[in-house]
């Protein structure tokens, strides 16, 4: 989070040195001059010199131990948009890789016939930009904290646009990268201004629960950290409430009337030093205290998609306040907190990859959205993607997929692998044959039948999956399918008739991939003539096949109605 007072260069230079030793002081101070330069005549809407915005988003970064050309394109990400200066300019006075990650940030400046359309051309942008480079969503998701920060200066309108965009692109992107603190500012930031009466309602109604049950949940900590203390658990207690938005969230998800129904309004989290203690405390704290029923659920063993790992459960204390527990170890903690920039900070010199590409297989989801190309389709298949709850099935081997909620086994089978989904006959779901829409729950084991032989796919499809990946094959195939339509053509083969003819003959159709729609056969003496119908598409190239059949032995002749 950044200061509430003014930033200067220097803040962000200690902050920077602070959380990552390989930052190059110079370069950001150069940075620094060149865009101070170029904004020096511009104010913000809050009358402050424009630099201040800048100087606030690279401090963010610093924060989180962003390296040196991040920061630099963070005080650098809105010259090209609102001065004069282009991306050879950066180029030329800083390098091709803080350029680019500046031009990730900067939107389109064309105009666009619709909304819909100008948020998918620019959504689409940075998401490309992203894929190459994931710095590029970081330095977004810092300068979009800092906007929401300001928002009291903008017009209602602009409030209202930028809150909205908040709650439904940039908050769930920080959860699926695993950043929670940010998730959480950006959600409350944002809160406010789109629903600022029921902000302020549960602002005081949290406020008030918090007077009333400070004590008991203070004592129940102490008794926690005195009780692991005696048994010699190395630990850190820490007392947590439930973000303005997540109680918000929860109240009209559950059609909860009075914050007294939310369970974890309060939590105390327990860090730990390493798994096995985790489970330690699990087991010392479930002597002392009762467990609300339903409540305990263990993300150490299935860790969420976006990484997050912790046990929870709901307990009731000694002086009869409701409580959650969370219960990690430290380095949990931190990739619970600052998710994919925890790496940046913390292992920065050997960058944990794999864990890295984690992360960015978590945006697997907006990948494929980018594919679908009609506006309306995109923002909804990525909403969808980004705020829709999740569900855990299980492969027949045991393997855990998660998938948007309400999704089929069409879904299902996309997500293992794009052959899959395209052939799929039937499927079997908890070991009973169900249709292939059914929506799936929690739990379901899911075995995927398929066709090898046949692509199966129907338009209505389109309709009943949830995933952008299963929308993005399905379209594929169906384009496809137009653009080559399939035609019956009749063969007409004459041969001297022999055992095992018709076989070959219907080989040369299978060895193309051709379907045989119906086959006769009528002998006459010593010369057989074979009718066969086809299913053709014009890619087949049919000369070639007329061809293979007439080098079959005793074929005399082949000839097709084109
Ligand atoms: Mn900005």
């Amino acid at each position: 989070m950044s200061k509430a007072l003014d930033i200067t260069i220097r803040d962000v230079l200690y902050e920077a040195r602070r959380n990552n030793k390989n930052i190059d002081k110079n370069k950001i101070f150069k940075a620094y001059t060149f865009a101070a330069e170029k904004h020096k005549n511009q104010k913000r809407k809050s009358g402050e010199s424009y630099i201040i915005h800048p100087l606030h988003v690279a401090y963010i970064l610093a924060s989180w131990g962003l390296d040196t050309q991040t920061i630099c394109a963070a005080l650098l990400h809105d010259v090209v948009e609102d001065t004069n200066a282009t991306y050879e300019d950066i180029e030329k006075n800083f390098d091709e890789e803080v350029a680019s990650l500046v031009e990730g940030v900067t939107k389109l400046s064309n105009l666009f016939k619709t909304v819909e359309e100008k948020k998918t051309k620019n959504y689409k942008k940075m998401f490309i930009a992203m894929e190459k480079d994931i710095r590029v969503i970081i330095l977004k998701l810092a300068d979009r904290l800092h906007n929401v920060m300001t928002l009291k200066y903008l017009r209602r309108d602009r409030q209202i646009a930028i809150a909205k965009e908040t709650l439904e692109l940039y908050a769930p992107i920080a959860n699926k990268l695993g950043m929670n603190d940010l998730k959480k500012d950006l959600e409350d930031g944002a809160f406010k201004y789109l629903y600022p009466r029921d902000y302020r309602i549960i602002n005081e109604e949290l406020k008030e629960k918090i007077k009333e049950n400070k004590n008991k949940i203070e004592e129940t900590k102490k008794e926690i950290e005195i009780e692991l203390r005696r048994q010699r658990v190395w630990s850190i207690v820490k007392i947590e409430t439930k973000n303005l938005y997540g109680i918000f969230n929860k109240a009209i998800e559950k059609n909860i009337k009075n914050i007294e129904e939310i369970k974890d309004l309060f939590s105390i989290k327990i860090v730990t030093r390493s798994k096995s203690d985790c489970y330690r405390v699990l087991g010392i704290i479930n002597t002392i205290y009762s467990l609300i029923p339903g409540s305990f659920k263990d993300y150490i063993a299935i860790p969420k998609n976006n990484m997050y790992q912790a046990i929870h459960e709901i307990l009731i204390g000694k002086s009869g306040v409701m409580f959650e527990t969370r219960i990690c170890t430290y380095i949990m903690n931190n990739v619970a907190r600052y998710g994919i920039t925890s790496y940046f900070s913390y292992v920065m010199n050997n960058l944990n990859k794999k864990r890295n590409l984690d992360f960015k297989e978590n945006l697997s989801g907006i990948r494929d959205s980018l594919e679908l190309e009609n506006p309306k389709e995109f923002l909804e298949t990525l909403k969808q993607e980004l705020l829709g709850d999740e569900i855990y099935v299980f492969t027949p081997k045991g393997d855990i997929k998660v998938l948007p909620k309400d999704s089929n086994a069409i879904d299902f089978a996309y997500i293992i692998h794009g052959k899959l989904g395209n052939h799929i006959k039937s499927c079997k779901i908890n070991n009973k044959e169900m249709p292939i829409i059914t929506k799936l729950k929690n739990g379901d084991i899911v075995e995927i039948i398929t066709d090898k032989e046949k692509i199966n796919i129907q338009e209505e499809w389109l309709e009943e999956v949830k995933t952008a990946k299963a929308k993005k094959e399905i379209l594929k195939i169906l384009k496809k399918n137009k653009q080559y339509p399939k035609q019956e053509k009749e063969i007409e083969i004459i041969a001297n008739d022999r055992e095992n003819l018709a076989l070959e003959i219907t080989n040369v159709f299978k060895e193309n991939k051709i379907n045989i729609e119906s086959l006769e056969a009528s002998v006459n003496g010593k010369k057989a003539k074979i009718k066969i119908v086809i299913e053709i598409k014009a890619k087949d190239n049919i000369k070639n096949i007329l061809n293979e059949i007439l080098e079959i032995k005793d074929v005399i002749g082949a000839k097709i109605d084109l």
